[in-house]
């Protein structure tokens, strides 16, 4: 198991955590497990909006439409922005 590690940034899951955080998330977003550390210790910190970080702006609202979600487990002390997005998109 390889991790990376960069100096000065909070750490982070790798995409396979994030995709079994993203799969937990929406099957019960009360209870999602860390793929480390287990469950109980992973919190729900924020949803941001998902066109407002394409044009670089970090703004927080509700789970609703495009978003994404960031995590933040206690146990091991890493965060995941999750984006939820829907694919289609009306022009
Ligand atoms: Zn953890």
């Amino acid at each position: 198991m390889s991790e990376f590690k960069k100096p000065g940034t909070a750490p982070e899951f790798d995409t396979e955590e994030g995709l079994a955080l993203a799969l937990s998330y929406l099957e019960d977003p009360s209870d999602v497990p860390c793929p480390k550390c287990g469950p109980g210790l992973v919190e729900v910190v924020c949803f941001l909006d998902a066109h407002d970080m394409e044009n670089g702006r970090v703004q927080p609202t509700s789970p609703e439409d495009d978003y994404t979600v960031v995590l933040y487990c206690h146990g091991c002390g890493r965060a995941a922005a999750l984006d939820l997005s829907r694919e289609e998109r009306d022009a």
